[in-house]
């Protein structure tokens, strides 16, 4: 069988390296100037390795999604420590004990005192549960957090008013009780020795597949009567999509909303510039948050580089490139009308954050593509 993928990301690279180990011919088209989609990496003018689309840290409870990365790129244990400033004061995030020390000196041991009070043995509990506390001391605590955190970030992560926040949306977000926060919570959490690109390279390094950079799959495929055309000839093959949905049938049933995001790289000869790789601004003008690459793990050398992130609507056709989608019901349902009629098309199978608008973390796609791999013939 004669395979075609849309992308190049995690997903179609995953997918291309299954199928031919199957002893299927694959070409990809990736319409970016480099395969890898959003993982894309590499080391800038001063040396730094720079992750171009945002920090991306491997994390995963998937045994088979961990050895598929480990069998195809050398990973390093790295245990991502995020922090938060607030009131020009850094904490870590997810939010602990070290913050109720810094921000209520005080009052600190009342405050952790009443939350073993109220939570007892737990390890953590949502800052929902915290707000919605019958403890005054609990509750302050969580306010705080919430007016100077989660609050302004969320509002400017999604550009709505910080008052029209619902706080439900925060009914998973945990605050630990005690120090030592780490960011994630997975059983494996690493980085890729030399980079995501290597892992993306290994996967598409087989010689029955061919990577063919700046194609537009667009300008070569179509939808008509339900089966995918290649040019004005109905596809020899079969059509793999991981781009978004909505564009392979030409918006017809209308856009769907993204939130995009612009970085704003900065190189400086200092050694340090904040205190952890990845810190989150919620009070600063503009930007959610900022990554110092050098310490995404940590890489000794001069200077430093960090990017800071701007949210801002995607516009399609502009130069900037959908990174979340925006989930409503009313978007949900506009999907919905996308998938239903993808689903009745002949010669098409699709997958992948933006083919399924929903957010995969990368493990999560990984899984997505060896499964979909696996019911292709
Ligand atoms: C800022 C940010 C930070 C993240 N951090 C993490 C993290 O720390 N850990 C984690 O596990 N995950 C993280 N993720 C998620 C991770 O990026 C995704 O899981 C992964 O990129 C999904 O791969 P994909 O192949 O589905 O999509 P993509 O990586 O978007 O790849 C899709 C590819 O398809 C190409 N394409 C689209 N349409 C067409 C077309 N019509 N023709 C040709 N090519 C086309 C695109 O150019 C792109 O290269 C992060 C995501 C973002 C946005």
């Amino acid at each position: 069988m004669r395979y075609y993928i849309a992308g190049s990301g995690i997903v179609g690279a995953v997918l291309a390296a299954e199928l031919a180990k199957k002893g299927h011919t694959v070409q990809v088209l990736e319409r970016r100037a480099h395969a890898g989609g959003n993982v894309y990496d590499y080391n800038d003018e001063y040396g730094i390795h720079v992750h171009h689309y945002g920090p991306h840290i491997f994390h995963t409870n998937d045994d088979e999604v961990y050895r598929y990365v480990s069998d195809n790129s050398e990973l390093k244990d790295f245990n991502l420590v995020c922090g938060s400033v607030m009131d020009g004061k850094c904490v870590p995030t997810s939010f602990d004990f070290s913050s109720v020390d810094t921000f209520f000196q005080e009052e600190a041991e009342e405050i952790k005192a009443h939350i073993k009070a109220e939570f007892g043995d737990r390890a953590s509990a949502t800052v929902l549960e915290m707000l919605e506390s019958q403890d005054s001391y609990v509750r302050r605590f969580a306010d705080f957090l919430y007016e100077k955190d989660y609050k302004p970030y969320t509002a400017k992560q999604w550009g709505i008013d910080p008052e029209k926040v619902d706080r439900q949306i925060f009914k998973r977000v945990p605050i630990l009780f005690s120090y030592g926060s780490k960011y994630f919570s997975d059983k494996y959490q690493a980085m890729p020795v030399k980079g995501y690109m290597e892992f993306i390279e290994n996967l598409l390094k087989h010689p029955s597949i061919e990577l063919r950079l700046n194609e537009e799959a667009l300008d070569r495929f179509s939808i008509r009567d339900n089966q995918v055309m290649d040019g004005d000839k109905p596809l020899d093959g079969i059509l793999i999509f991981t781009g978004a949905l909505d564009e392979l049938f030409d918006c017809k049933h209308g856009k769907l909303p993204y939130r995009s995001l612009r970085f704003v790289w900065k190189h400086e000869d200092i050694d340090s510039f904040q205190d952890m790789p990845v810190v989150a601004y919620p009070q600063a003008e503009g930007f959610t948050r900022i990554t110092e690459y050098k310490k995404l793990p940590v890489q000794e050398v001069r200077g430093t580089t960090y990017a800071v992130e701007y949210p801002l609507p995607y516009k399609q056709g502009e130069a900037m490139e959908p990174y979340y989608p925006v989930l409503t019901e009313e978007s949900q349902k506009l999907f919905r009308k996308y998938y239903d009629e993808a689903k009745q098309v002949r010669g098409l199978a699709f997958a992948g954050r933006l083919a399924e608008f929903k957010y995969y973390n990368m493990d999560q796609a990984i899984r997505r593509a060896l499964d979909l791999a696996r019911e292709l013939q």
